[in-house]
């Protein structure tokens, strides 16, 4: 069956919708497992006020949740965190979404990872590792991550996810501190035999947004890496697949934040929010459902949070009458919020925004002074 005709299902099963009937089918979820994590990046995108000790969804809420994922028609499952393998039950979670037919990709750090658990995992039917690296010289990653040795374990994860057969995308969060060494983070990726790197400029909400100063990099460092990216994938054709995150601050039109709000993505947190994306909570007014109170086809096609921005009659101008509007979908709400005080208006990343040249004016500010120490990313620590 195909997923259009798993949401219309679930759409019969619910009341007539008013703001958007019969959204298409969600691709993927995002299941943020728990927010605890031995790393303390800090461009974590995490939110700032992550509750010590709140009471994470069980493996069979989770279990239950990929089965109305699956229905729902979602097709992949990326196991996320904070770091996921601190989730004891991660194999009965895993287990799970592969039952329910999902495909499954295991983002982590990697650091707590042993190759008896990987395999295990990879027996289990898990399809994919994403591992995120912060830089491949130890002293820099160590203070990036603020976690000592995490290199050497990212390397053991990384060699025994190719051991076993499974296809490994590296991730790498770009910004001041490691921008010029892009080289060496390619290279490395393709050393350890990725399929795949995942470029991403630091997008700055959460931690990312109290630390901008400390890594927000200069327009000529971000179009020197474009530089690099472009040489690297000519060279790298048939060997490395590149997908790249651009800098919002030195862009000239914004990304389809989410792939537009409520179109492809459902995000749920540890305790099963349920969520068009995670900062959306920034958003005065939004109702955020849990999927401890609602299902997850009603909270998907009726919900408050999903509907608020979904489509373009949200929109003003110069969004409303763009021909791109239904490219990028005025690009992301939460960061509008955050740049022009409301949610309502252009990304401030276009050019066309009124907010733009303010915007990128800070960036050129920022990266032009000496960074500031990083805040680190702590649970039950205010990040003030
Ligand atoms: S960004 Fe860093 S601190 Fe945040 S969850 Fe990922 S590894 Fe942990
Ligand atoms: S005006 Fe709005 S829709 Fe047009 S390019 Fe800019 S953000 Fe996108």
């Amino acid at each position: 069956m195909t997923g259009t005709a798993h949401i219309e299902d679930a759409a019969e099963m619910s009341e007539p919708v008013e703001a958007c009937a019969r959204p298409r089918a969600p691709l993927g979820l995002l299941a943020e497992l728990t927010y605890r994590c031995p790393l303390q990046c800090p461009y974590c995108s995490n939110p700032l006020a992550m509750e010590k000790g709140a009471k994470e969804l069980s493996a069979a809420e989770w279990g239950d949740l990929f089965r109305q994922a699956a229905s729902l028609g979602v097709l992949q499952v990326h196991l996320s965190g904070g770091e996921p393998c601190l989730r004891p039950d991660l194999e009965d979670i895993l287990k799970s979404a592969v039952d329910a037919g999902l495909y499954t990709n295991l983002i982590t750090s990697g650091v707590t990872l042993t190759r008896e658990r990987l395999e295990n995992l990879a027996k289990l039917g898990l399809d994919h590792v994403q591992l995120s690296i912060q830089h491949t010289d130890v002293g820099k990653a160590d203070l990036i991550s603020g976690y000592p040795g995490g290199v050497a374990k990212k390397r053991d994860v990384a060699r025994w996810t190719i051991e076993l057969g499974l296809p490994l995308t590296i991730n790498a969060v770009v910004h001041r501190h490691n921008i010029e060494d892009l080289p060496a983070l390619i290279d490395y990726a393709v050393e350890v035999g990725a399929g795949r790197i995942e470029i991403a400029n630091t997008q700055y909400y959460a931690w990312a947004l109290k630390n901008r100063a400390a890594l927000i990099p200069t327009r000529e460092q971000f179009y020197k890496s474009l530089e690099i990216v472009n040489e690297a994938k000519e060279r790298l054709k048939g060997i490395l697949v590149f997908d790249v995150v651009s800098h919002d601050h030195y862009a000239v039109r914004p990304k389809p934040c989410m792939g537009g709000w409520g179109r492809n993505l459902i995000d749920v947190s540890p305790t099963g929010k349920v969520m068009p994306c995670h900062a959306c909570e920034t958003i005065p007014g939004i109702t955020v459902e849990t999927i401890r109170d609602k299902t997850l086809a009603d909270i998907w096609i009726k919900g408050d949070a999903f509907n608020k921005y979904r489509g373009t009659k949200w929109m003003k101008e110069p969004c409303r009458s763009c021909d791109r509007r239904e490219i990028d979908w005025g690009g992301c709400r939460c960061q509008a919020l955050a740049v022009t005080g409301d949610p309502c208006n252009a990304d401030p990343a276009c050019a066309l925004s009124d907010w733009h040249k303010e915007f990128a004016g800070i960036a050129e500010t920022e990266s032009s002074a000496p960074p500031p120490p990083f805040i680190y990313r702590r649970i039950g620590v205010p990040a003030e």
